[in-house]
């Protein structure tokens, strides 16, 4: 199988990485095409130990300095959002990793799919902001569509034990983020550092803020609800503090269908890889002797507020959640710059959404002139 992998120097494009090093020998697996934002180091590191044919890097700032890495090679250098495009329709490539974090994974994710490209997917803004568009381009051009995000890969999974007319539910577990059990008085003098230390996952920032604040399990309600079809109303969010559940799916007859498994992305990565077989990991099993005990709770929305929000978007739909997704991306990255407080992103988003009027069935246009002028009219 060849490959693209969008994002490669990012938590899930390294891991992803790994997940080749390790199917070596079961499942042969060629990369054809990296990219990152800015990292020319570990690019050149990677083209080189892949031997890909094309290195992308999305900041033109940097086209030069990948060039120049890469000059004693037949490796082609590219950047900006055309490179990302040329990378992702690239002939020969049957399988497109999107990890890209945010909203500019959308159009590379989208003539990916265009060209007859199966995705795993990684980048759920993606499928938050143009759910329709996206899912109605998956069936227009017959293209598997394979979720990486753990808990849609365990949904996918569960949805094995029944067929579609059987589902019941689905029940998404959270983690509860680092900030389980606080109030909100609690959360006012939140810092970036304390935010950005999760429990069980090591990510990248801007997906650890959105753990932290619950948007995260909001972009996932909205990522099911595309992924699965199915209504917001028949997702329930379950916080499950140890993260061995990964997700679980209730059927007609109550029977209740879950993938366990320790918190790895090589997990759902290898799997959206081999998919639908399943071949050897060397990664650890579960010892559920050891864990000892599993927990369950109620998610409280109004302390995290995001998740509530994200819900509305989602039952809102038209552009709402292009809307949601590009002010909270606006407001994680100014928390990060320490712009605002952790509360403050709940806030924003709200403030952002009410000021916007929804339009229904947008076009892909639409979406990239709402991202935009959030992004210009809100900044922080
Ligand atoms: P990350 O920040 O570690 O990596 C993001 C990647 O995208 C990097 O390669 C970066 O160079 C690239 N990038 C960033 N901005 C870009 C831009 N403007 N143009 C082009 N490339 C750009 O993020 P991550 O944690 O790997 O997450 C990637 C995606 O996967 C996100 O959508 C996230 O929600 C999703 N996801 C991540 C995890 C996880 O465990 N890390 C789990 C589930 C889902
Ligand atoms: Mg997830």
């Amino acid at each position: 199988m060849n490959i693209t992998i969008l994002g490669s120097t990012g938590s899930i494009g390294t891991q992803a990485l790994q997940v080749v090093d390790d199917l070596k020998g079961t499942k042969d697996i060629s990369v054809l095409a990296i990219s990152g934002n800015s990292n020319t180091e570990l690019l050149e590191q990677q083209a080189r130990k892949y031997n890909t044919k094309y290195a992308v890097v999305a900041d033109e700032n940097k086209y030069s300095d990948l060039k120049n890495r890469l000059a004693d090679t037949d490796i082609k250098v590219l950047c900006g959002e055309e490179g990302l495009c040329t990378a992702s329709t690239l002939g020969g490539v049957d399988m497109v990793l999107s990890s890209i974090v945010g909203f500019a994974g959308l159009v590379p994710t989208m003539k990916a799919i265009e060209s007859g490209k199966d995705i795993a997917l990684a980048n759920k803004e993606t499928l938050v902001t143009a759910g329709a568009l996206f899912t109605d381009a998956v069936e227009k051009y017959g293209v598997r569509l394979l979720p990486v995000d753990s808990e849609h890969s365990a949904i996918f999974q569960s949805m094995h034990g029944g067929a579609e007319k059987e589902v019941r539910k689905i029940l998404l577990t959270a983690s509860g983020g680092p900030f389980f059990g606080k109030t909100r008085d609690e959360l006012t003098e939140i810092r970036k550092e304390q935010a950005l230390k999760h429990p069980n996952w090591s990510m990248g920032a801007k997906i650890t803020i959105d753990s932290a604040t619950l948007m995260n399990k909001g972009l996932e309600i909205i990522e099911a609800k595309w992924l699965f079809d199915v209504d917001i109303e028949d997702i329930e969010v379950v916080v499950h503090r140890e993260s061995i559940i990964h997700s679980m799916v209730e059927f007609v007859d109550k029977s209740v269908i879950a993938q366990l498994s320790l918190p790895s992305m090589k997990h759902p990565i290898q799997y959206a890889f081999t998919y639908p077989e399943r071949l050897p990991s060397p990664d650890s099993s579960v010892s559920f002797s050891q864990i000892g005990k599993m927990t369950f709770f109620e998610p409280d929305e109004e302390t995290f507020r995001c998740l509530a929000l994200a819900k509305k978007a989602g039952r809102m739909g038209g552009t709402m959640p292009t809307v949601l997704n590009a002010a909270n991306e606006v407001a994680v990255s100014a928390f990060l710059h320490d712009k605002i407080g952790f509360l403050d992103i709940a806030d924003f988003v709200e403030k952002v959404m009410d000021s916007y009027k929804n339009k229904l069935n947008p076009t892909i246009e639409d979406i990239i002139m709402t991202d935009k002028s959030v992004r210009e009219e809100y900044r922080i």
